[in-house]
Formats: C-alpha cells, structure tokens, sequence
C-alpha cells in the first residue's frame, strides 16, 4: 500500500510513523522511535494502537549518533511488508522569514534550510541529517519539510519585531515562535471538540520539555511565548525561558564563560534542571520530598500565570485554554495548578475530572473552558505531506 513516512529529529532521539495512503485518507499504521542516542540506544515501534512491534536495545556505540540511527530505524522499516513510500515528510525546527508554509524539498530548499541553521543552531543541524540521508538514498522520493514556525507567520510585525534597529528585523532577526505544528493541529482538533469556541479567543499550552503558549484568534496564531530561538518563554526541562540579555553578558564578560559555555548552559543545563539541580522531568519533580525540586515546579507554575495573563491581555480575554504535551497531557497536579493561577480569569477546575484525566476538567460554573487535547505533530506532518505532493502530482 502507498505510504507516507514521517520524520521529527531531535537532539538525542527520532520520532518516525507510518501513514497508509487509503482512498486519499491517511491511516496510521506504525509509531517509532530511538532514544538515547549516543547514551543507551533503544529502539521501540508499536502499531497505531499500541501492540509492540519491536523493542531493542543497543550498545552506545553502535548508535552514537542520529545518522546511525536513522540507518537503524532504516533497516527496520526496509524489512516491513507491503510499504510503497510515497513521500517523506520532515519536521524542521526554523524556516526563516521565507518559508511560511510546508515546501516541497529540492537541492535549493535545503541550502536555504542549512543557511538558517544560524537560526536554530541546536535543532536545525538534526532535522536536515534525515532529508539529506534520504535524498542520496532515495533520490526519487519526493520530500516536504513542514516548519514550526510557520504557523505563526502572519502576526502584526509591531508583535513579531524586536525593539532593535530595523535592519535586524529585515536580516531575520525576529520573534518567530515555535511549536507551531502542535498549535496547527490543537486548533483544528478543537473545532471538532469545541466548535462553539474553538474560532474564540483560545491559549495553548503546549508543556512537553520544551514548553511554550500560544494565543489563538480566529485558529490563528496571534502571540506566542517563544522568539527568535526556542529558548525564550516559559521555563523547560533545561531551558531557562525568558531571560534578560544582560545575564548572558554578564556570564561572558564577568564569569568569563566562553560562548560554548553559554550555549551550553542555556540549552542543557537550565530550566526546571538546572533550578532543581535534579531532575528535568516533572514526574521525578513530582515525586521527589527535595524542596528544591518543589521550588522548581513552583517557579514553573509562576511562569506559566505569568504567560497566560500576558496572552490573555493579548486576545483582550480567554474563552478556553488547553493543556496539551507530555506535561500538560499527563500531569493533574500541574494542570490544577495552572487552572487555580486562571482563577483570576474566571477558571475554575473540576478536580475530579482532572484526576480521571477527563478531555473537559473545567466545571460547568467555570468561565473559561479547560481542555486537554493530547497533541499530534506527525498527523499534522503527514497531513501537509499529503496536500503537497498531492497538488504537485496533479
Ligand atoms: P518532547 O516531545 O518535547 O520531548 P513531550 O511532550 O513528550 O516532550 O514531554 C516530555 C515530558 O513530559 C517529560 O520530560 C516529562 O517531564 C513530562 N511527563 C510525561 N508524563 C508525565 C506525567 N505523568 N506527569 C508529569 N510529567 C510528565
């Protein structure tokens, strides 16, 4: 059967799926990922409702880095029965000012897409190892990069600016956002789950390990939280959020910390890591009697009342807000929290509800309505993919 394939490369870990092309319909039929890559490898792939169809594990050194696990997971999807691949589609952290929508991959598109590597200097490298693998390998298969900051393209450029010299903005200096295919995909799914709000004024909350928010008008993206890099907004798993520039100078002219240094604090070592100095993942935050890992979750929730008032004053008010990524999909008490920083808005969670991790925790009192819609960027991945070549093909 006709296929599509779907990458999301991170930095220690590749997410791929499968969609069966049925009638024009996509239809997914494989979800796979290796994690660990470079630490301990592990390959796990289930079909769309979850049945194991593999889970390996290897040494650190058979797969010390993505190209390597990109041949892994190669191998593994070569040995699948009954997949004609149609097309691969890609998700690529940066397209610039130029790339407002998913494009179809070509030697040009990827020259462009290396030069704004400067732009997302951690993510953009990763995203490209596996359109390049794939177009020496598979030269015929025709590829589309499907950008997270498309989504936001579009806002007022009083909104997207930086308050620097003009010429900055023109050289692509600007508030981009990210997460966009996450807020893409939420606010379609809400105009199925809520349609009588869903074109209102709406905040996503995507809290994975990257977090961000975003203010939807209309399903369009009209405020976010991050900026030029996905290091701004809401505090991470072990990115710190917003941050004065001035601290980075600091570091670097008084502490005499190379740039490296720097980078490498801000993207690895901050957030609710660096703050609690033990975990970057809430669960473990969670569970732990520290105070410092109390301090850290508290420090989360402050941030994220924080964005949500300033998103909020952006849309001149809330009518739904919506939990969504591995946090805000799976934590109760970090939603909870989150709702009762909302109260002043008119927010009032349903506490049992939200234990029993119902889609709608906000009570029938509440004047905003919470949900939780679990996301899904590799449909809205293959969705574009789908569109693209299908038009070009035409
Ligand atoms: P990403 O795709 O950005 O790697 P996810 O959206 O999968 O991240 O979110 C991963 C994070 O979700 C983990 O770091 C962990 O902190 C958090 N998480 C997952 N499940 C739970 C849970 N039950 N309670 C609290 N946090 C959770």
């Amino acid at each position: 059967m006709e296929a599509l394939l779907v990458f999301n490369a991170g930095s220690s870990s590749l997410k791929f799926q499968i969609f069966d092309i049925a009638d024009g319909r996509l239809e997914r039929r494989i979800r796979g990922k290796i994690d660990g890559i470079g630490s301990s490898p592990r390959l796990r792939a289930t079909t769309a409702d979850g049945a194991e169809l593999v889970a390996r594990s290897f040494d650190g050194a058979a797969v010390p880095d993505l190209p390597a696990a990109i041949a892994e997971a190669r191998d593994w999807l070569l040995a699948l029965e009954g997949v004609e691949l149609r097309a691969i589609g890609h998700r690529v952290v940066h397209g610039g000012p130029e790339y407002i929508g998913p494009v179809l991959i070509d030697a040009t598109v990827l020259d462009r897409l290396v030069h704004y590597q400067n732009l997302a200097p951690l993510h953009q490298p990763n995203n490209l190892v596996p359109i390049r693998l794939a177009m020496e390998i598979n030269p015929e298969v025709p590829q589309v990069a499907c950008f997270d900051t498309a989504f936001h393209h579009g806002r007022a450029e009083h909104t997207d600016c930086y308050a620097l010299p003009r010429t900055f903005y023109d050289q692509g200096v600007r508030r981009y956002g990210f997460h966009g295919l996450s807020y893409e995909y939420i606010a379609e799914r809400l105009c199925e789950v809520a349609p009588e709000v869903a074109r209102g004024r709406v905040i996503v909350a995507h809290l994975g390990s990257g977090a961000s928010m975003c203010a939807l008008r209309g399903g369009q993206s009209i405020e976010t939280t991050m900026g030029f890099t996905a290091l701004d907004g809401l505090p991470m798993g072990t990115r710190p959020g917003q941050l004065d520039p001035g601290v980075v100078l600091h570091l670097i002219t008084a502490k005499g910390m190379s740039v490296e240094e720097v980078s490498d604090l801000l993207y690895h070592n901050a957030g609710l890591k660096g703050l609690s100095g033990i975990s970057n993942d809430v669960r473990e935050l969670l569970a732990s009697d520290d105070p410092r890992a109390s301090f850290a979750i508290a420090h989360f929730v402050h941030r994220c009342r924080l964005h949500a008032g300033m998103l909020a004053a952006a849309l001149g008010g809330i009518d739904v807000f919506v939990f969504t990524a591995g946090v805000g999909e799976n934590s109760a008490p970090i939603r909870a929290r989150i709702a009762e920083a909302l109260a002043w808005l008119g927010a009032e969670v349903d506490a049992a509800a939200n234990e029993a991790g119902a889609a709608l925790i906000s009570t029938t009192r509440s004047r905003i309505a919470l949900h939780v819609i679990p996301t899904d960027e590799e449909l809205m991945i293959a969705r574009h993919t789908l569109a693209l070549i299908s038009t070009h093909m035409d």
